[in-house]
Order: structure tokens, then C-alpha cells, then sequence
């Protein structure tokens, strides 16, 4: 007998900052359409149960019980394994419907994994361990810097294929914020810190500029760094909400501590940013927590935030991207987009949810087939529109487009809006 596979209707998903049951989110879909055309991965495979509306109803059919899902897997995870769970349907649909938090309840339920086992093993380690990660990372990076990385032969195995491709899109190595801060005898925990950094992976190993040009902006503050602090947004992802609710409350607790005239926290991934915002949603059911999570959400800012717009910048053709994996707060992206408007003008092409749907890192490294098809799209769209500057909200868009336009379209680039900056230097 099939084991029974359960799908909680109470499941949280959130969108725009307000928490929903998973029920009350899939009955609100009146199946209007209206973000099927937005759906890359409709485009790709035009059938209904691969396209956003396909998967909420089949999702309403599984509550309903309807639909079995043991005895349905095959179709299940026809419909499901092709979601690059972007959003863009969310934005396209007028009840801001949380397609991508529902398609991952369900791959919860039904064991399909969101990504590799061995990239989610690796992302625990930074929590399990975070010296023993950057260790790793060092000897990753030291391979790749003598160019031994190829010789090894990762990334021939389809598991490991998020390696290969993180070892394609990465820039040249360089030594790690971390690092570099050190050697420039930079105090990294200062006492009654201004604010409190919380730099992305990316900035930490990938892009140290990123961590640079984030205390650049913040300069001359004193800035006290998080290095290695977790948030629990991968353990959110996954379904582990205790080992989800234990890192966020330490963080917030840590926050707490630092910062006694409360510090704005800053950083620089938008997939961070938005999570943080979600905190007060995540304690919904703690409610003293939740009053905490509340002043530290408020206390959350996001580095474009500081970025002072300077007029006529930028005299080429420009866009905004604001992918970001599972939530887009929209209220949220707001300046950002006012600072592009005063820095490029009539050069900005307004961003909607038609454009750019990139699919972001573990996506991509989950389902890289799909994902490439629909970052050609992404680089077809740059060219089509003479674009030769996009400014991407998550450093992870960034990589990955710029990556794509490289090798197909190298007259544009793709940068993390942090590099905005780098008009100001210029003027
Ligand atoms: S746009 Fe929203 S309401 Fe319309 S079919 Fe899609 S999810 Fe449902
Ligand atoms: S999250 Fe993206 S891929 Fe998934 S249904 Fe929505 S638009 Fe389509």
C-alpha cells in the first residue's frame, strides 16, 4: 500500500508582508489567466498543469481530496519540477497569489527536492559549522585560482552540477571580505555600532567589492559585520521551521544585544532583505517574539537604501531587476527604482513582471535545463531593447545574468545595484 503523503492546509505562505494559510491562499484564485503569459516555465512548455494557474488548482484538488497525491506523484511532479519558483506570476496576478510558496509546500509534501541534496548539505554546513565552510570555500577557491578546479572532475556527476556551474559564473577568486578587512586592520565589532552589517555570501567570498562598497556607503559610521550568521531563510525554504525559528531567534536576539540604541541592520541580498522583513510573520504563532520580530523587521534596510541618486548618471539604456527567490515585496523595491529613475531618467525601461524572470541560484542549479532556456529569453529581451546596463536587486541575478550575457550578448551587463556607486565616483 502507498504511504499516504499529507499536505498541510494550514501551511504558511506569505506575500507582500501579510501571512496566509496555505487554503485561504489557493481559494483566493479566481482563474482569471492573467498570469499564465507571465509564467516562464509556461512558455517553455505551454500545458496547463505547467503553468501557474494549473499548479494552484491542482493544489486546491489535493486539499479538496480530489486529487490523492500518492496516487498522482507522476503528474505531480510533471507539473511542479518545472516552477522556478520566480514569482512573476505573483506579480502579475491581482491577488498577489503566492504561487512559488504554494508549489513549495507541495514539493514538501510530496519529497521532491527545491535543490540538490549535496547543495543543501552545503548550505547547512555553514550553520552546522561555519569555520569548517570557510575552510571549503578557501580550498574551492584555491583550486580554482591554480585552475585545478576542472582536474578534479566535479560537476561531471548531474548532482553536483550547481558546482560546475558555480565555478562558471563566479568571477576570478579573490580573498574573501573577511579577509581583506583583516589585513586592512579594519575593527569588524566596534562598541556601540551605528550599523549592523550582515554581508551575503556573495560579498563574503564571491564579490568582496559588494561588502566593500556596502561600508563605503555606510562609512563613516561605525559598522559592526555578522560574518557567518545565519537567518534561517534556507531552513525556511526547506520546510525545517524549527531549526528555521531557532536561527532567526538568535539573530534577533543577537541584534538585540549589539545594538542598544537599535542599530539598523543593512544588507545586501534582497533574498535576505525580504526574509528579514518576514520575520514577525514567521513568530505569528509566538506572540511575544512576534512584538520583537516586529521593532528588529522595522529596523531592516536593504543597501540601496543608501545610495544618494545623483541626476543624469547614466546616459545609456538601463533596466531594474528585482528577481528575487519566492518573495517580492513590492513596496519594497520602490526606492531602488525612484533612485534609477533620478540616475538614468528616460534611459530607464521600467521592469514588470514580463521581463528578467531569472531564475535565481538554487533554482538554476536545481533545474538548469529550464533555466538556461529562460535566461535566453532574459538576454534576447536586453538586445531587443538596446539595453546596456541592468541593475539586478539580488547579487545572485546579477551573477547569473551577466553570466548569460557574456557569452550571448556581451555589448550589455548585468550588476548588483550596490555598483551604483560606481556613477557617484565617476561624477
Ligand atoms: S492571476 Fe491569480 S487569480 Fe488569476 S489564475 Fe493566476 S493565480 Fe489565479
Ligand atoms: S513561480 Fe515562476 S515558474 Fe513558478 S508558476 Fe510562478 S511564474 Fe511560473
Amino acid at each position: 500500500m502507498k504511504n499516504k503523503i499529507y499536505l498541510n492546509p494550514s501551511s504558511f505562505v506569505s506575500t507582500s508582508g501579510k501571512p496566509e494559510t496555505l487554503i485561504a491562499s489557493v481559494n483566493r484564485c479566481t482563474r482569471c489567466n492573467a498570469c499564465v503569459q507571465s509564467c516562464p516555465s509556461y512558455l517553455i512548455k505551454p500545458e496547463e498543469t505547467a503553468s501557474p494557474r494549473g499548479r494552484v488548482q491542482l493544489i486546491r484538488l489535493i486539499l479538496e481530496g480530489k486529487v490523492k497525491p500518492q496516487h498522482h506523484l507522476p503528474l505531480i511532479k510533471h507539473s511542479l519540477q518545472d516552477c522556478l519558483l520566480c514569482g512573476r506570476c505573483t506579480l502579475a496576478c491581482a491577488g498577489n497569489i503566492a504561487v512559488a510558496q504554494q508549489v513549495s509546500c507541495l514539493s514538501k509534501a510530496v519529497n521532491l527536492p527545491l535543490m540538490p541534496a549535496s547543495l543543501k548539505f552545503f548550505l547547512h554546513l555553514k550553520v552546522l559549522s561555519p569555520r569548517f565552510f570557510d575552510i571549503l570555500i578557501r580550498f574551492i577557491q584555491f583550486l580554482r585560482y591554480w585552475k585545478l578546479f576542472i582536474v578534479t572532475g566535479i560537476g561531471k556527476k548531474s548532482s553536483l552540477y550547481w558546482i560546475k556551474y558555480l565555478h562558471q559564473t563566479m568571477p576570478a577568486p579573490k580573498q574573501s571580505l573577511q579577509t581583506q578587512l583583516r589585513k586592512n586592520k579594519i575593527n569588524i565589532s566596534p562598541q556601540k555600532p551605528d550599523f549592523i552589517y550582515l554581508p551575503s555570501l556573495q560579498a563574503c567570498y564571491a564579490e568582496p567589492d559588494i561588502g566593500q562598497k556596502t561600508l563605503q556607503l555606510l562609512a563613516p559610521k561605525k559598522t559592526h559585520i555578522l560574518f557567518h550568521t545565519s537567518t534561517g531563510f534556507f531552513e525556511y525554504l526547506h520546510g525545517e521551521h524549527t531549526r528555521c525559528l531557532s536561527q532567526a531567534k538568535h539573530l534577533l536576539t543577537q541584534w538585540e544585544k549589539l545594538s542598544s540604541c537599535k542599530a539598523p541592520l543593512v544588507t545586501d541580498s534582497w533574498e535576505t532583505f525580504a526574509f528579514l522583513k518576514n520575520y514577525p510573520i514567521l513568530f505569528a504563532s509566538l506572540s511575544g517574539w512576534q512584538k520583537r520580530a516586529e521593532v528588529f523587521a522595522s529596523h531592516v534596510r536593504f543597501v540601496a537604501d543608501f545610495i544618494k541618486p545623483q541626476k543624469s548618471a547614466l546616459n545609456f539604456k538601463t533596466a531594474l531587476d528585482f528577481s528575487g527567490l519566492l518573495f517580492l515585496p513590492l513596496e519594497n523595491i520602490s526606492f531602488s527604482r525612484r533612485i534609477l529613475k533620478t540616475q538614468a531618467g528616460k534611459n530607464l525601461l521600467e521592469c514588470d513582471y514580463s521581463r528578467f524572470p531569472i531564475p535565481l541560484g538554487s533554482v538554476l542549479f536545481a533545474r538548469p535545463a529550464q533555466a538556461e532556456q529562460v535566461l535566453l529569453e532574459n538576454v534576447k529581451d536586453v538586445a531587443r531593447q538596446q539595453i546596456k546596463q541592468v541593475y539586478c536587486l539580488s547579487g545572485w541575478a546579477a551573477l547569473i545574468l551577466a553570466h548569460a550575457l557574456k557569452r550571448h550578448y556581451p555589448a550589455a551587463q548585468a550588476q548588483h545595484i550596490v555598483y551604483l556607486q560606481d556613477q557617484h565616483d565617476r561624477i
